[in-house]
């Protein structure tokens, strides 16, 4: 079986200006750089909003840090009239390697269906940006024993017509929403039973050596308390961690959950 490097994304949603975006990265890659901790061995991303981009990119590129970064949503269109919205092109221009598409906070308020997801989907892909693509199920569905199915149905809508190449490099996020900034986190039974039905849909959908290669991560209330259980699964490859990211003592323990 294929060696999936560990990813764990931090998604610090609306919070932390460009100011304390600095510091934070600062800290985290101060806290990471230690002999104990192998940079190769686990992959660290930051997800800070759009208007800290700027400044992180500044400071990953000027100190060669080896974290990477990315933003929290971006437009279906590459330019024109579309106030307020942000392109995959400045993203691409601004050093970023990842981009979270269909977060459960942006299909919740803002609308966003599984056709907007899948349009966002291909926009990253056509500016040369890595989809951490967002799925999960809420409350009712989870009660109701359906999020299974759920959650497969918002990864083939999601990926509909990708072709395999780009597929191959995609980062798919497990986020039961009734875990997300709730303190109620998924047993590592249950992220298991979700990803690995994810992991056998692509191998339906492309091939067992796709499957295989693709980085799946579970999100909802990860701390480092919980972190290395969670990763003992076999089909969990990584976390993407929200509220415990902005916290850069906590998330580099979460990173270094092996130690
Ligand atoms: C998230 O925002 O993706 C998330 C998982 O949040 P939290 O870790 O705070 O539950």
């Amino acid at each position: 079986t294929v060696q999936r490097v560990p990813l764990m994304a931090g998604n610090w949603k609306m919070n932390l200006d460009h100011l304390q975006a600095t510091h934070l990265v600062q800290k985290l890659d101060w806290t990471l750089r230690d002999a104990k901790h192998d940079h190769g061995a686990v992959e660290v991303a930051v997800l800070p909003p759009f208007t800290d981009l700027r400044s992180v990119q500044t400071l990953v590129e000027g100190d060669r840090l080896a974290i990477r970064y990315g933003a929290q949503d971006l437009s279906r269109h590459a330019s024109g009239a579309y106030t307020g919205e942000i392109s995959g092109v400045f993203l691409a221009k601004l050093g970023c390697t990842y981009v979270a598409v269909g977060h459960s906070e942006r299909r919740e308020y803002h609308g966003e269906t599984d056709e907007t997801v899948h349009a966002k989907v291909a926009a990253a892909y056509e500016h040369g940006l890595t989809p951490i693509f967002c799925v999960g199920e809420g409350l009712e569905i989870r009660q109701a024993g359906t999020h299974v199915d759920h959650v497969l149905a918002q990864v083939r809508a999601g990926l509909e017509g990708l072709p395999a190449e780009k597929a191959a490099s995609i980062v798919i996020a497990y986020e039961p929403v009734w875990a997300i900034g709730t303190g109620e986190v998924a047993t590592p039974e249950d992220a298991q039973e979700v990803c690995a039905a994810i992991r056998t849909l692509l191998a339906e959908l492309y091939s067992g050596d796709l499957a295989d290669r693709v980085r799946i991560l579970y999100g909802g209330s990860v701390k480092s308390g919980n972190v290395a259980a969670i990763m003992e699964q076999e089909d969990v490859d990584g976390a993407l961690v929200g509220g415990a990211s902005t916290d850069p003592t906590e998330f580099a323990a979460i990173c270094r959950f092996r130690e």
